[in-house]
């Protein structure tokens, strides 16, 4: 089939799927409202696991597939839960059947830009207008662009949702998070003095009641070329996070020691992370969640990403779950079997199952881990170790649901 796709959104989900019709051969445009290839760069660590990999690995071109590589550390080194005085309560190993991979999102966008002249920088989307078959795209700037199909990959704000299906909400969870990083190439002693628990894997600490706190290293694996294709400026760092409900705490003030006071109790190591962290590098986030909808008729209109099923960072699938809707959009877009709306319907209806569980877990998640009182964190650490003392319930428990 002829068509012409538009892309609201070079944003992750939203380049991929470029690629991937890109290398099909299929018209594809897409539209950000960024300026430039290199705004708002934010030199921070994703984990992209086996479906992401999956995606990237189908939907890039070879090169750009092996500089992805080429710029990751593996992420496969298990996962923690650890108490407040620092004592391991569960431990899951690495992976063995998959490779997960630990990107810098910088070398990330500038993989997914690889070879795409297929962009629009500087183009912000407004509305749409749709007449029969063809559909006229307008932008703030007074600009006008036509397409047969239309994608909103415009993140969790999404301007195509807003119009599309305008009854999807995105609520607060209430949950508060404040994120930090302890940069590891300041002094020589950091490194001493951090726990290896603490430096092997990331790692949930469950606190005793109320709140949790996340850690997890990015030891700086980023690559540079010298034609500056690719670059990382990324520090080495251990990154944290502690989260509440109803956390009441002044932006204004040095959020570093308002977290450091709520934590004087637990094992010292700690607090000192938070209190040796950069106070630049420290920031607030208030945890929002979409609320899953019921099935809608599919049209040439679609999403894909945070602009469907944007969920809580607790589980860090958000970025993966909208490369795995990447995927599977650009197969429906390549399909020759069925004309474009059944295609778009049949990847709809599989994106609603994975993309609102996705959605689910994150803020089941997110919820265990900054919420319940003292009895309830009780009978949990309870359960994890005991889960960790029966490696058929642990690995039936935590099991990876591999690739599609
Ligand atoms: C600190 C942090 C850490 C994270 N870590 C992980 C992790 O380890 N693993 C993981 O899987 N996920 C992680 N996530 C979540 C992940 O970043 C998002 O789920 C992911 O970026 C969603 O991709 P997307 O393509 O749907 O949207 P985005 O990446 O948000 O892209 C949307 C794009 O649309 C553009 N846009 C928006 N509005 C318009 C408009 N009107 N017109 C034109 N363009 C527009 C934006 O500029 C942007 O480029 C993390 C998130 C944060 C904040």
């Amino acid at each position: 089939m002829t068509m012409k796709v538009a892309v609201i959104g070079g944003g992750i989900g939203g380049l991929c799927l470029a690629q991937g019709l890109k290398k099909e051969g299929i018209d594809v445009t897409v539209y950000e409202r960024d300026r430039s290839r290199t705004d708002r760069l934010q030199g921070y660590r994703i984990h992209i696991n086996p479906h992401g990999a999956q995606a990237l690995e189908e939907c890039l071109p070879p090169e750009a597939w092996e500089k992805f590589k080429a710029s990751c550390g593996t992420g496969g080194n298990g996962f923690g839960f650890l108490d407040d005085q620092l004592r391991e309560l569960l431990v899951l190993d690495p992976d063995p059947h998959h490779t997960h991979y630990s990107a810098s999102r910088i070398s990330l966008r500038q993989v997914l830009l690889h070879g795409l002249e297929e962009i629009e920088f500087d183009k912000r989307f407004e509305r749409y207008e749709q007449n029969g078959d063809h559909i006229t795209l307008h932008f703030t700037d007074g600009t006008t662009a036509t397409c047969d199909v239309l994608v909103g990959a415009d993140g969790a704000n999404s301007a195509v949702r807003g119009q599309y299906l305008p009854h999807a909400e995105r609520v607060d969870t209430g949950i508060t998070a404040v994120a930090g990083k302890l940069f590891l190439d300041e002094d020589d002693d950091v490194r001493t003095w951090i726990p290896e628990k603490l430096a092997v894997r990331a790692n949930s600490v469950i606190g005793p009641k109320d709140c949790g706190m996340f850690f997890a290293m990015h030891d700086g694996l980023g690559v540079t070329e010298a034609d500056g294709a690719l670059f990382d400026n990324t520090r080495p760092y251990l990154m944290w996070s502690y989260a509440a409900k109803d956390l009441e705490v002044h932006n204004g003030h040095d959020l570093r020691e308002q977290i450091a006071r709520r934590i004087r109790n637990w094992h010292p190591v700690y607090e000192r992370i938070v209190r040796e962290s950069h106070e630049e590098a420290t920031s607030l986030w208030p945890i929002r969640t979409s609320v899953p909808v019921a099935p809608w008729a599919p049209s040439r209109v679609t999403l894909l990403g945070d602009a469907i099923h944007s969920m809580t960072p607790m589980r860090g699938i958000g970025a993966n779950t909208a490369l795995r809707d990447a995927r599977h959009l650009y197969l429906a877009l390549t399909r020759k079997d069925c004309d474009v709306v059944h295609a778009i319907g049949g990847y709809e209806e599989r994106m609603r199952e994975y993309g609102f569980a996705a959605v689910r877990d994150s803020l089941r998640s997110a919820r265990q881990f900054a919420e319940g009182g003292a009895a309830a964190r009780t009978m949990f650490k309870t359960v994890l170790r005991v889960v960790g003392a029966v490696p058929p319930v642990k690995r039936a428990m935590f099991r990876d649901h591999g690739v599609d």
